[in-house]
């Protein structure tokens, strides 16, 4: 059987775009590598009923026609409004605010009419401006320690990341079923337990997808959600791209990798003196005494002795994360490193991790510590063969000025068509994956529908 696309990887951009393309009448069929969907959009029970989101607790925003057009409220998708992140100052505040305004602007033009926004001519981009600043210029704030550089010109434009979404009920997870039941109810096929492990092409044709199994699925085009290292680097031969693509991916940044510690507490943390209710909702940055010198610790593969880190006491926004009476806490640390410079990731090396977590927990939630009944560290290798997240960096490359919006992952690649003819661009290192959850999915699928209109694709 020849399906019309191929898509690879079945996380939320991958289902988004498969559930897109069956409503159009296209045969797409998903390959994922794991047992089941979902990717990031995952919930996990870590410890007898107590259950997190492993990468992430919370997503970005999804575009509100998408909600609506693939009925996620009817699939049970509720999602929590997201905290308010403090701000670092009013004026990086008005240059978020116009600079998301024309992304989406952006956006629009490469979406289907009506998603975002009217679509727009292009306009150049208010780039100079933001290029010149630091982060360290803009603002002492962490920021979770994954998306900056705070030595780096145009850190602040990490300050635009898509706004955010909040938590989803009962776990990200949800949503990761409810976009898989939105796909397969319009015929779209899911298939768990498919490693694709390259792409095939005759010329410049392509033909489908190899599976680590052995096994081909025949297909006339193909969306990879994998990021731009994977997509390109491990899934054609190393002389079947032309050289200055091949230079062009191998030259783009990664950003610095993450270790989570999903915690199961006994019971909640107490309020802090002086902290309103609302405190515990949110996530608590804990700051590092110097961000710089966090990210020059990971520049040199060495984990930072004080890394950013994020506490989050997700049962104060979804108490069925846990058991009634008790509580699941995670910390997200930034700037850790995916291979330390003197070894593995051995146990000691885990033990010391878990501990600074805690310290960061404790710091943020005194008393945190003498409730612990189990705590779960993912460094960033875990994540990495968790969901195939190259070096474990969860971004899907850096955002810096010359890896952001238009020119993200590179400017002959923008807009999800890929210099491969017939192979398409989703997921978290395309221009639209930092900006809302399932636009890039649903962009890819916009670009792969006009050129079979076009005959583009045969
Ligand atoms: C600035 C920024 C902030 C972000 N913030 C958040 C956030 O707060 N929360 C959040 O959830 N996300 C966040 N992201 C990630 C972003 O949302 C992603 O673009 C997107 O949500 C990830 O979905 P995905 O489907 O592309 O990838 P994934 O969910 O990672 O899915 C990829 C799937 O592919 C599968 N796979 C891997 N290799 C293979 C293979 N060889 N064959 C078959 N299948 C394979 C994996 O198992 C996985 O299921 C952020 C990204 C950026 C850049």
């Amino acid at each position: 059987m020849r399906y019309d696309v191929c898509i690879i990887g079945g996380g939320a951009e991958g289902l988004a775009a498969a559930a897109w393309l069956a409503r159009r009448g296209l045969k797409p069929v998903v390959a994922e590598r794991n047992a089941a969907c979902g990717g990031r959009c995952s919930t996990r029970e870590f410890h007898p009923g107590f259950k997190a989101s492993p990468f992430a607790d919370e997503l970005a925003a999804i575009p509100a026609d998408i909600f609506r057009a693939f009925d996620l409220a009817r699939r049970g998708v509720v999602l929590a409004p997201a905290a308010p992140c403090g701000s670092p100052s009013a004026e990086a505040d008005a240059i978020r605010s116009a600079v998301i305004k024309r992304a989406m602007e952006d956006a629009a033009r490469v979406l289907p009419r009506g998603l975002f926004a009217k679509p727009v001519p292009s306009r150049p981009w208010p780039g100079e401006e933001l290029a010149a600043r630091t982060l360290a210029g803009a603002t002492r704030m962490p920021m979770s320690g994954t998306v900056c550089d705070p030595t780096l010109s145009g850190s602040a434009l990490a300050m635009l990341a898509g706004a955010p979404g909040g938590m989803a009920a009962g776990g990200l997870g949800r949503l990761g079923a409810a976009l898989r039941s939105a796909a397969e109810e319009t015929g779209a096929e899911i298939s768990c337990g498919l490693e694709v492990t390259d792409i095939r092409r005759k010329g410049r044709r392509i033909l489908g997808v190899g599976l680590a199994d052995g096994s081909e699925i025949a297909a006339r085009a193909v969306i990879s959600t994998l990021d731009l290292k994977r997509t390109f680097l491990s899934l054609f031969a190393w002389n079947e791209l032309p050289r200055e693509l091949v230079e062009r991916v191998a030259a783009f940044r990664l950003a610095p990798g993450t270790a989570r510690l999903l915690v199961a507490l006994e019971a909640p943390p107490d309020l802090p003196t002086g902290r309103g209710a609302e405190y515990l909702r949110e996530p608590i940055h804990v700051a590092p005494v110097s961000l710089e010198d966090a990210t020059l610790a990971w520049r040199s593969a060495a984990v930072p002795e004080h890394p950013p880190a994020i506490v989050r006491l997700v049962t104060a926004v979804d108490p069925f994360l846990a058991p009634g009476g008790a509580a699941t806490l995670t910390v997200t640390l930034g700037a850790i490193p995916h291979a330390p410079f003197d070894g593995a990731w051995t146990k000691e090396k885990r033990d010391r991790l878990r501990d600074m977590a805690l310290a960061a927990a404790e710091t943020a939630l005194p008393g945190t510590g003498e409730r612990v009944k189990y705590a779960e560290l993912l460094v960033p290798p875990d994540m990495e063969s968790m969901i195939g997240a190259t070096e474990g960096d969860l971004m899907g490359g850096e955002l810096s000025a010359s890896q952001m919006l238009g020119f993200r992952p590179f400017p002959q690649c923008h807009g999800t068509r890929t210099p491969v003819e017939g192979l398409y661009l989703a997921g978290p290192s395309s221009a639209l994956g930092p900006l809302a959850t399932c636009a890039s999915g649903v962009a890819a699928a916009t670009a792969v529908l006009a050129d079979f209109a076009a005959g583009r694709l045969k």
